[in-house]
């Protein structure tokens, strides 16, 4: 007989029926025998009707029986009480069944039973095998208690930190969300200083301030996005997005954000729509678009679509300082900001951590490739499921959309409660030269909303008090007058309250707080400009 190979404890054995050095099959027997014998686990073998037919000496370790008092019992000896109508089931489902089984052991977590009645978690593995038409399974058996202990710490610490992490992020929605009135009145307050005051080296100092406030909104604003994606809060909200459309509004948002950098922004989009979450989606690209002009202090930045595999790639390059290879990694971690080129003062290093958090909740994937000091190029990938051919009206609602025109001269209802706000506001709109009445309430607003004319617009918070918003004040002028009156209702939680929406409201815009001041007059003078437009057509 020739020699014959195994693999015992990981190194190669040869057996002969002869001579050494190959050991004998008597040998060999023995050796099984041995190791049967003093297996760490408890071996036992069952037939086909769960009797036991085997049991090594480690049994008497694990279950306290001797191997010969298990004989001819049936395996249910170790089957704690409770358990034992669902192990007869399973025992014979698996001798029913043993084929799928037998290609590898298995393991399963479950409790055992002593022979004095107590119990312990047992790790089981099983391996059925024929001889000649009988069927027999092996069963290795140890004390699993340390590793469920291990388990059941493992868990408790995650549990425990996952609720850290929600506290965290409560926290911190809370505290950047409670934080935004005063800010609020602070950058509305500058600006109305940097108004009035005629003084250069006082213009200078709140210059500085207004820099330091931008800052400030910036980061809570990033803090509250992030710590929102983080808590699970946001569930997004899909619908047809036209791509064009989206990218225009890009566009018109970074435009003179390029121009005063003297960098060349291009955008170019094709005609499909993306079944996604408007805001969420946005929300990508005007960080993707906000870093790449950031990071460049010369040439372009450019945000370009192709379609790959079925899939829409939109890419945004940039010619800037460009990222080393070894931080790539590392860029989408929160707060994580390389500063090469002492860029660090831009940001707060969590742009890429809410373009990674929101890829993941909309299904895109995210790419980024760079050439330091030349280029960087990300690469957002949208699946062919999400996206969709454009309907004409879409196209023909891009293609007649224009500029708006200058502003007429403009009555503003201010509606706010908070008098710091409300005060602040009032007097940074009367300085740019809009009149201005203010009411500290619904019930005020109310009162004012008959005496509006063409040419007023509503300005109103969105949380007036426990049972008002100032969207109720918007739908109330339209009732009261019949018609679109313009408004703009600001939120220290845009996200939110645009999912809140059901319906478009037209001629309306909605803008976060802390209010931008520029974007609040640009507001104003879009909506005017439309506004006037519309009442022309009513009147000729
Ligand atoms: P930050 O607020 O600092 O911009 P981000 O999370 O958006 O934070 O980006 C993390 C870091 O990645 C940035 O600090 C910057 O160093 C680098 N980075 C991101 N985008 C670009 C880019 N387009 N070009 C060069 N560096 C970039």
């Amino acid at each position: 007989m020739g020699v014959q190979r195994g693999n015992l404890s990981g190194g190669l054995f040869t057996v002969s029926r002869t001579a050494s050095p190959h050991i004998t099959m008597d040998e060999l027997a023995e050796i099984t025998q041995h190791l049967l014998r003093s297996s760490p686990d408890a071996l036992v073998v069952i037939d086909d009707r769960g009797l036991i037919r085997f049991a090594n000496d480690t049994v008497t370790d694990l279950f306290g029986y001797r191997p010969d008092q298990l004989l001819g019992q049936s395996v249910e000896v170790f089957v704690p009480e409770r358990f034992r109508a669902r192990h007869g089931r399973h025992v014979s489902g698996f001798v029913a069944d043993p084929r799928s089984r037998e290609m590898g052991a298995r393991i399963a977590d479950l409790y055992a039973r002593r022979a004095d009645g107590s119990e312990f978690a047992a790790g089981i593995r099983l391996a059925p095998f024929r001889i000649g038409e009988k069927l027999f399974v092996a069963a290795a058996i140890r004390d699993a208690s340390e590793r469920q202990r291990i388990n059941d710490a493992l868990v408790a610490a995650r549990e425990e930190a996952e609720r850290a992490n929600r506290a965290k992020s409560r926290f911190l929605a809370t505290a950047s969300h409670d934080l935004r009135q005063p800010l609020q009145t602070i950058k509305l307050l500058n600006a109305a200083m940097t108004r009035l005051s005629g003084d250069a080296e006082i213009s200078s100092l709140l210059k500085h301030q207004e820099q330091a406030i931008e800052s400030t909104t910036r980061l809570l604003n990033a803090l509250l996005d992030i710590s929102r994606l983080e808590s699970g809060a946001i569930e997004p909200q899909r619908v047809a997005v036209f791509l064009p459309k989206m990218l225009d509004e890009l566009r018109a948002e970074f435009d003179s954000i390029a121009r005063v950098r003297a960098l060349k922004l291009e955008v170019s989009a094709l005609p499909f729509s993306v079944t996604t979450d408007r805001v969420l989606f946005y929300q990508l690209l005007q960080n993707l678009v906000g870093n790449a002009l950031k990071y460049t202090d010369e040439g372009s930045v450019s945000v370009d679509c192709r379609m790959e595999n079925g899939a829409l790639l939109i890419v945004v390059r940039d010619t800037g300082i460009g990222i080393p290879p070894d931080k790539l990694e590392r860029i989408f971690d929160e707060y994580y900001q390389v500063d090469t080129h002492g860029t660090k003062r831009l940001g707060v290093g969590l742009g890429l951590a809410i373009v990674k958090e929101v890829a993941r909740l909309l299904d895109f994937k995210v790419r980024i490739t760079s050439t330091i000091g030349r280029s960087t190029e990300v690469t957002i990938s949208i699946p062919a499921a999400q996206i969709a051919a454009a309907v004409p009206e879409q196209l023909a609602a891009v293609v007649s959309q224009r500029e708006p025109s200058a502003p007429p001269r403009t009555r503003v209802l201010l509606v706010e409660d908070n008098d710091g706000v409300r005060m602040a506001t009032e007097l940074f709109l009367k300085l740019e030269g809009l009149e201005v009445r203010s009411a500290a309430s619904f019930a005020e607003a109310e009162a004012l909303l008959p005496t509006l004319g063409w040419g007023d617009i509503i300005v109103a918070d969105y949380h007036l008090d426990s049972s008002h918003t100032g969207i109720e004040v918007l739908l109330k002028a339209r009732a009261v007058h019949d018609r679109n009156v313009p408004g703009i209702v600001l939120s220290g939680d845009l996200p939110t309250l645009v999912r809140t929406i059901q319906q478009p409201i037209p001629s309306s815009k909605f803008l976060s707080k802390p209010v931008d001041t520029d974007a609040l007059l640009q507001a104003i003078k879009e909506l005017m400009a439309a506004s006037r437009e519309q009442g022309d057509k009513l009147r000729a």
